[in-house]
């Protein structure tokens, strides 16, 4: 293995997941949901295969997702992408990232990012040679933001792009417009990309709004926006993702994905434009599933001892473990299924720092209640 990938191992979710499956432990560590997407899209992929779009599609995407794509960002965000240049279908939001990070980046060139991050950032910015430079999410009042100072003190002369995720995971943050204009303002004032990581759009709770980074002053023109069929529609075995933005950044990405992957796989394209345009119904009710889901892990989790952050969106909620008495994340969860016969997931591992994160660990809610239910009942025994 490269010098430069010796630090990724085996991620933190096949980890994990593994251990679930090795302990038959309940799984509340990686994110998907254990119930299927809307139906009738469901039916439109197998629809799809037996249709015969079982080729290789054109590059960009099959032109009826992409235009859906862009004619959901005109209705639901007014901004404007052109289908034809400004559209691009991805293997999910990974293959968005990573081939926007190799299109966008010389080595040596630094990438702004909040830590605690995916894990996908990191080895992205090391796969192209860069250098990542974490700005630190804190919990102030609740909800993790990040210092303002720290965020300017982050850019060099060398800082080429910013990765912004928001709704957040893993702290389950959505960016208020004030914390978008300072972004905003570092992008702008400094010429950086935006790499806007907007996979969880649709799952904000609690009527907060999710704003896209794109629709700031001076924004559209520098942001690679990026969602994902996978949480929107609960199909995260599909991989299938996008990114909207200006024509050259768009031709710079897809440079990069015709040598990933070539293009993306046909018969979800064809299902997912059909979600995009019949299906957001579906995706309300499952946000507002969501939101419940949210309250019955938060007040289960408290119970059980555990401070707890409440998230305005995503399918995490991030946990303090220092009041039941235990001090490193990583060390509980590997523990966690003979404790409890639950599986959750260390957040340290999602910072440059890990010493800032080791006290957290993050559970899913994207499960049925009983599933939940039946967590927070062993969780209790830990107390
Ligand atoms: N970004 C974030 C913040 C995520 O939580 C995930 C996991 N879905 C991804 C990217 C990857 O998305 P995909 O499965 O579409 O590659
Ligand atoms: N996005 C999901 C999570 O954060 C799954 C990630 C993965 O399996 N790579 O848990």
């Amino acid at each position: 293995l490269v010098a430069r990938m010796r630090a990724f191992g085996t991620t933190i979710f096949a980890e994990m997941s593994a251990l679930a499956l090795r302990t038959g432990s309940i799984n509340l560590g990686q994110g998907f949901p254990d119930t299927d997407g809307p139906p009738a899209m469901l039916e439109r992929a197998i629809e799809a295969v037996r249709g015969g779009a079982n080729q290789y599609p054109p590059g960009p995407g099959v032109p009826e997702l992409r235009q859906a794509v862009s004619e959901h960002r005109k209705e639901h965000y007014g901004l404007a992408y052109d289908p034809d240049g400004e559209v691009l279908v991805t293997v999910g939001a990974t293959e968005a990232i990573a081939a926007s990070v190799l299109a966008l980046c010389e080595p040596g060139d630094e990438v702004i990012a909040f830590e605690p991050y995916y894990d996908s950032y990191a080895a992205s910015v090391a796969l192209a040679g860069a250098v990542l430079r974490p700005v630190t999410l804190r919990p102030d009042g609740g909800r993790f933001t990040f210092d303002p100072a720290e965020l300017r003190a982050a850019v060099t002369s060398r800082t080429r792009a910013i990765l912004v995720n928001s709704p957040h995971n893993p702290t389950g943050t959505v960016f208020t417009r004030a914390e978008l204009e300072e972004i905003a303002d570092v992008c702008t004032g400094h010429d950086l990309t935006a790499i806007t990581d907007e996979v969880y759009e649709h799952l904000a709770f609690d009527g907060v709004e999710h704003i896209p980074p794109a629709t700031l002053p001076g924004m559209r023109e520098r942001t690679v926006m990026i969602s994902s069929a996978g949480k929107t529609f609960s199909v995260t075995g599909w991989k299938t993702g996008w990114i909207c933005a200006p024509a050259p950044l768009v031709r710079a990405v897809q440079t990069v994905k015709q040598f990933l992957t070539f293009t993306s796989s046909a018969p979800w394209q064809l299902a997912v434009a059909y979600g995009l345009r019949h299906e957001l119904g579906w995706v309300s009710t499952l946000r507002a599933e969501l939101e419940a889901k949210r309250d019955r892990l938060m007040s289960g989790l408290a119970a059980a001892g555990f401070d707890v952050y409440r998230p305005a969106g995503t399918y995490f909620v991030q946990t303090d473990i220092r009041p039941l008495g235990f001090t490193d994340g990583l060390a509980l969860t590997r523990e966690l299924p003979v404790l409890a016969g639950v599986v959750a997931i260390p957040t340290q591992v999602f910072y440059a720092h890990p010493e800032r994160g080791r006290h957290f660990v993050r559970f899913a809610f994207c499960k049925r209640d009983e599933v939940i239910d039946e967590a927070v009942a062993r969780l209790a025994r830990l107390g």
